[in-house]
């Protein structure tokens, strides 16, 4: 890196935000972190398929040790709904929490140079600083800013102001039950396993996860599910996101918020699924909601601003590639900085290509795997083009 120490300031403080700003770091660059929430962030409660990309950082630096922070699978299988195999085969993944991974990246950056509490309001730039407003009243320059301020970005809107997420007529019910709270026989189906059933207009799967205290023997872990479920656009939608004190949240309720009438609703309706799963839906106490979104750009850099992570392009969770590609943003950012010697403008412009083509590809991906489930119903069994993977199935 050249003498000059470029400043880089990262907005958002999440998986994508803080990838980049330890690459940035280690690249040589003095970099702040800006968080818009006051406090450090805890996990919306779901699990996280783990990408080698997502934990490249942490086991190339000998932070963790895989065996310690996630759990293996033995077998992806699908079942019908009186619970019997339909199909199988040996499951390559690896399956950890949010709070895991975000934990051990927060450990390893400067804690003074994390700002928590510190929501972007506005930027401005010009071809040599990149100026920042907070809704605190304060402001930053910089020579890069990296905008990983997620689906619902902020910059996004500010960069591109009539690029809206698109929503994709479905939803993602997620939650995990305690395996310690699980009959013996939901146990001994569920717990070496991801298992998917499809049924007409949706699916649903589980997979288990390290416990809250980062357990991962079985029997003291988590049981997570995802399940697939179409809400019309409009009001059945906006109802539905609308949570226990009234705000309307189209991206996410979390865990405790979402109204308790949508809460029974799933209960009831989870009766019909494989015994094993409903299950895992009854036993879950506070189940929560993702509405389904496509976010895509066609630009994620603007002068010495870039977009990165869910704030460039947000698919759809099936492939389950959201960390794994906020964290190849990252690193190929990082990368780009190094091969132009801190140049902005230049490592900004040869980062950008790649990066565009592996958001869109994606999205696409995504998209076509979701409409296939909620809306064309052709999502079959063992279907190898529906594996998870950051740059195609099962990759
Ligand atoms: C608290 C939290 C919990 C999550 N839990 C899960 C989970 O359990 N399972 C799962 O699959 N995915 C989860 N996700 C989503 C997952 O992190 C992302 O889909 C993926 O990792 C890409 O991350 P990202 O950093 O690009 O965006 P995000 O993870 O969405 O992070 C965006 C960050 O930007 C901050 N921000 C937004 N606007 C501003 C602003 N104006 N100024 C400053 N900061 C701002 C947000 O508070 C947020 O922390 C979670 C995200 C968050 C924020």
């Amino acid at each position: 890196m050249s003498e000059t120490v470029p400043r880089v300031g990262v907005v958002g403080g999440s998986l994508g935000g803080l990838t980049a700003a330890l690459l940035l770091r280690d690249a040589g660059c003095e970099v702040d972190v800006y968080e818009r929430s006051r406090a450090k962030l805890q996990s919306r409660g779901a699990g996280i398929v783990l990408h080698p990309m997502s934990v490249r950082y942490l086991i190339e630096q000998e932070l963790i040790d895989l065996d310690d922070v996630s759990v293996p699978a033995q077998w992806w299988r699908y079942v019908d709904v009186d619970g019997r195999v339909v199909h199988r085969e040996p499951c390559r993944h690896r399956f950890t929490s949010w709070n895991t991974l975000y934990h051990a990246m927060y450990d390893h950056f400067d804690a003074e140079h994390y700002h928590l509490g510190r929501e972007m309001s506005g930027l401005d730039k010009d071809a040599e600083r990149v100026r920042v407003s907070f809704s605190d009243g304060g402001k930053e320059s910089f020579d890069l800013l990296v905008c990983a301020d997620g689906a619902a970005s902020s910059a996004r809107e500010l960069l591109l102001p009539g690029n809206k997420p698109t929503y994709a007529g479905y939803t993602g019910w997620r939650g995990t039950a305690e395996e310690a709270d699980l009959s013996a026989a939901t146990l001994a189906e569920l717990a070496d396993t991801i298992t998917y059933h499809v049924m007409p207009n949706s699916h649903i799967l589980t997979y288990p996860i390290p416990g809250h205290d980062g357990a991962r023997e079985r029997g003291h872990r988590l049981m997570n599910f995802v399940w697939y479920r179409n809400v019309a656009e409009g009001a059945d939608f906006e109802a539905l996101m609308t949570d226990r004190q009234g705000t309307y949240r189209p991206f996410s309720v979390p865990p405790g918020m979402l109204d308790r009438k949508y809460v029974n609703e799933l209960r009831d309706t989870a009766t019909a699924l494989p015994s094993a799963m409903a299950e895992v839906v009854h036993k879950t106490a506070e189940p929560f909601v993702q509405g389904i979104f496509d976010v895509a750009v066609e630009r994620l850099v603007f002068g010495r601003v870039c977009l990165l992570g869910d704030a460039a392009f947000c698919a759809r969770p099936h492939a389950a590639a959201g960390t794994a590609k906020a964290a190849a943003n990252a690193w190929a950012l990082a990368e780009a900085m190094r091969d132009h010697d801190g140049d902005v403008a230049a490592a900004l412009r040869a980062w950008e290509p790649d990066q565009l083509e592996l958001g869109r590809r994606l999205v696409e991906r995504n998209r076509e795997m979701g409409e296939r489930s909620q809306f064309r119903c052709t999502w079959y069994p063992g279907d190898p083009s529906l594996m998870f993977g950051l740059y195609g199935p099962g990759n």
